[in-house]
């Protein structure tokens, strides 16, 4: 059978060959993973070698050193509560939007698939904010964009740096009033793997979810709790450490990222986008003038269209100058890719064969988490007391 890439281990899964292939050749479909990869119809295709030609796994988009590097932090408390880290990818999108442009980020749609859309309005963000610990389909956003692009809008698209690789390979020209941003990016888990999770969530609570966050800023950032999750079911919010969550607990240790996110070459402090942006953990050691109890974000301008930006951004956000050097050290894949476990070999199969249930509930039934599920209960002061303590003890 046809392939794209030599080896289809490299494959993001961005959809540039199925959106650019002009004889419609070329459909997405899951593996047994939950994971897109593209199908080549033999019958259809004419060996034009363009799907090959723009694949960001064959073809390497440019690379660039970032010009500045700051530990950014917006202003305004309530998207900075509400945001990830410090809330850069707010100031992008606000500054995008003064200017009538649109912006392209993640949603988690009704049924909790993560997915690319447009947005052109200061409301729509609230979506976007926040990360989503699961692949996330580029969808028709590509030639979307080219449309958009061409109709002389600006545009700003946000995602994985191999979801902007593909975007660029996808255009094949540069746009002035084309601005990107990447996030530093350790790997993406399967969209199926992440919806097994919330039906297993349901059934566990015996209600529907209806709202499902990866990040919440319960506790306080500086203290380590903030890997938190919560779901509103009917009127609840039940949250619980990261720990706590098979799937999460799973992201968290690398065990099941896409393959190709152990190999790629884009994580390394040199960038495919004009903005990269990301979690600056640590940043109360480097910067201890600082009030980042609320979460600061990383800031790279990498380019000199970036650098233009400047004025507009420090408009909603506090700028700190901060070293690559300190950022490569609280930030592995700054450095290289993940690494891949041992058990990445056989996590999707033993799920397949047990069912996501019995695995799941295989994982909480554990004496090491039925120990942190107790500390849980403990109240919220108490736990920020000891995480001080342990703290403290760890700089002595
Ligand atoms: C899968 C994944 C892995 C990450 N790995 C790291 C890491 O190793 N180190 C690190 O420092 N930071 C990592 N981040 C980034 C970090 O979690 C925050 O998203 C980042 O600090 C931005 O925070 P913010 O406060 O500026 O923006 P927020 O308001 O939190 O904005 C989130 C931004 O991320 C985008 N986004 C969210 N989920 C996805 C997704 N699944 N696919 C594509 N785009 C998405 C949104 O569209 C938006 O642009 C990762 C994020 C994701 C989604």
């Amino acid at each position: 059978m046809k392939t794209i890439t030599e080896d289809t281990i490299r494959c993001t899964g961005c959809r540039a060959c199925e959106k650019a292939c002009t004889r419609g050749a070329i459909s997405m479909t899951k593996n047994a993973e939950g994971f897109l990869y593209p199908q080549i119809d033999e019958t259809n295709c004419i060996d034009c070698g363009i799907c090959k030609r723009i694949c960001p796994a064959e073809k390497i988009v440019e690379l660039k050193t970032p010009q500045k590097t700051y530990a950014a932090i917006h202003k305004d408390k309530e998207i900075l509560k509400d945001s990830s880290s410090g809330g850069v990818f707010t100031a992008l999108a606000e500054m995008v939007f003064e200017q009538g442009g649109v912006v392209v980020g993640c949603i988690l749609d009704k049924d909790f698939y993560a997915k690319q859309v447009i947005v052109s309005r200061s409301e729509d963000l609230a979506a976007c904010r926040g990360s989503k610990y699961v692949q996330s389909d580029t969808k028709d956003t590509y030639p979307q964009v080219k449309k958009l692009l061409d109709d002389g809008i600006l545009v700003l698209y946000t995602g994985t740096p191999c979801q902007i690789a593909g975007l660029k390979n996808y255009l094949g020209r540069p746009y002035d009033h084309l601005l990107t941003a990447d996030f530093i990016c350790h790997g993406v888990p399967s969209p199926q793997l992440f919806i097994q999770n919330i039906l297993w969530l349901e059934k566990r609570n015996g209600n529907q979810i209806v709202n499902y966050r990866f990040r919440n800023k319960v506790g306080s950032y500086q203290f380590g709790l903030y890997y938190y999750y919560y779901f509103v079911r009917s009127t609840d919010v039940v949250g619980g450490s990261a720990v706590l969550d098979p799937y999460y607990f799973s992201f968290l240790n690398a065990k099941t990222y896409r393959e190709c996110c152990y190999q790629c070459p884009y994580a390394q402090e040199k960038r495919c986008s004009d903005f990269t942006f990301a979690d600056y953990w640590s940043v109360e050691k480097f910067h201890p003038e600082l009030d980042s109890d609320m979460g600061a974000s990383i800031l790279f301008m990498n380019t000199e269209k970036s650098l233009q930006y400047q004025k507009n951004i420090e408009q909603n956000m506090a700028l700190f100058p901060s070293k690559l050097e300190w950022m490569k050290q609280v930030n592995e894949n700054l450095n290289q890719p993940a690494k891949r476990p041992d058990s990445r070999n056989r996590i999707y199969q033993t799920i397949q064969e047990m069912g996501y249930e019995t695995w799941a509930n295989q994982y909480c039934s554990t004496l090491l988490w039925k120990l942190r599920n107790l500390y849980g209960k403990f109240p919220l002061g108490f736990r920020i007391r000891i995480k001080m303590i342990r703290k403290k003890w760890a700089k002595e």
